[in-house]
């Protein structure tokens, strides 16, 4: 039998995910807090539990033969080197513009700025939010964080932040508003172009599958 690599983004999606995986008896048969590559349920299939922003990249290389990834992270590292064949419909959410309430930077999209300086939007994706802007004809001043984007503009590293936003609470509890949404975000199924031709049969198999819990979900 062939055997496959699952890469599996830890966090949010690893716990979207188990529920799913679990029906189809393909639950890690192991620790998935402590240990990094853990056997499943199935002889056949590993998992490696892995930071979501390197999924794609362990997928690509083919050290993984495919793997679950958000759509935002797919669309920052730029996806065309994998099979995208799936939206698993789970971790959803939306890659948005936030802004202090009542700011001067809280009007409609698209309005022209008086600043004399470039607007400066703090993100954890430089390059969507270059390419969203870009495509308006706006250049903006991107300035990378790793994490609590919100905190940005309450301080004034910021103007903008481009965050993920589910319920919109903590944005809210930050005094932050969502003025536009740049795209929707769910889970993804992303697939080594050579696994895709070299373990055709197993990846199919896994696949419909997968695609099975879709359609009774
Ligand atoms: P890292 O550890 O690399 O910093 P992270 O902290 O961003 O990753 P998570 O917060 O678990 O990891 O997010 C992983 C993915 O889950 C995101 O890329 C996105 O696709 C999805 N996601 C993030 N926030 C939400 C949310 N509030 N609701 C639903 N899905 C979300
Ligand atoms: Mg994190």
């Amino acid at each position: 039998m062939t055997s496959l690599t699952l890469a599996l983004s830890k966090g949010r999606i690893l716990e979207d995910c188990l529920p799913m995986l679990d029906r189809l008896g393909l639950a890690p048969a192991g620790d998935i807090d402590r240990l990094l590559r853990v056997p499943s349920r199935d002889p056949n299939l590993h998992f490696l539990i892995i930071r979501p922003t390197d999924v794609p990249t362990y997928v690509e290389h083919g050290a993984a033969d495919l793997g679950i990834v958000g759509k935002d992270v797919l669309m920052e590292h730029g996806g065309e080197a994998l099979y995208e064949p799936m939206d698993l419909d789970i971790a959803k959410c939306r890659l948005s513009i936030a802004v202090v309430k009542g700011s001067p930077f809280d009007r409609p999209p698209g309005t022209p700025t008086t600043l004399r300086r470039r607007v400066r939007v703090a993100t954890k994706y430089p390059e969507i939010t270059r390419r969203f802007f870009a495509a308006r004809g706006e250049q903006v001043e991107i300035i990378k964080l790793y994490g609590s984007m919100e905190l940005a503009p309450l301080v004034g590293l910021a103007d903008l932040i481009v965050d993920l936003v589910a319920t919109g609470n903590t944005l809210k509890a930050n005094g932050l508003v969502e003025t536009e949404i740049i795209c929707q975000v769910s889970s993804r199924v992303v697939v080594n172009k050579a696994s895709m031709k070299m373990k055709h049969a197993a990846l199919r198999d896994l696949l419909a599958r997968l695609q099975t819990l879709r359609a009774a979900a």
